[in-house]
């Protein structure tokens, strides 16, 4: 595997599960065990209710692009041979809005609402990083 120079996400208290359920290839968020409803950023209370009774439950993995943009000039080198990528909010099912990148797609066929799945690429032992492709049908790990 070659040098990942990109910014590594550093799990804390509060995201650590995430992180552990994507290794595993899983989309975690977390559930309100008092109103019910379902979030993402992880957060140590609900942003509906401020509960502290959250639990972790796995997305269905789906989810549907609600605004994109395309990057055509990288913030920093590292990003560089990725442009132009894609970044986007892309809404899950149970509600949340997630920032991730559309992969395995040229950036101009992106659309709004397209519908997508996660796939997840792993950057380094500890942390894979779930991105969403466009819903194809076939399971697998994504290289990104
Ligand atoms: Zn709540």
């Amino acid at each position: 595997m070659e040098t990942y120079e990109k910014p590594i996400p550093k799990p804390d208290r509060e995201t650590r599960p995430f992180w552990e359920g994507a290794k595993q290839q899983k989309l975690l968020i977390q559930h309100c065990l008092d109103c019910g409803a379902y979030q993402f950023y992880p957060q140590a209370h609900c942003r509906g209710c401020l509960s502290d009774r959250l639990d972790w439950v796995e997305s269905k993995g789906t989810g549907c692009v609600y605004s994109y943009s395309v990057v055509h000039r990288a913030p920093s080198t590292a990003f560089d041979k990725d442009a132009p990528y894609t970044v986007a909010l892309i809404d899950l099912p149970e509600g949340c809005r997630m920032l991730s990148n559309v992969v395995e797609v040229d950036p101009e066929e992106v659309r709004i609402g397209m519908e997508v799945e996660v796939v997840f690429g792993e950057i380094t032992p500890e942390i894979s990083l779930p991105k969403f492709r466009p819903v194809q049908g076939r399971t697998g790990s994504g290289r990104f």
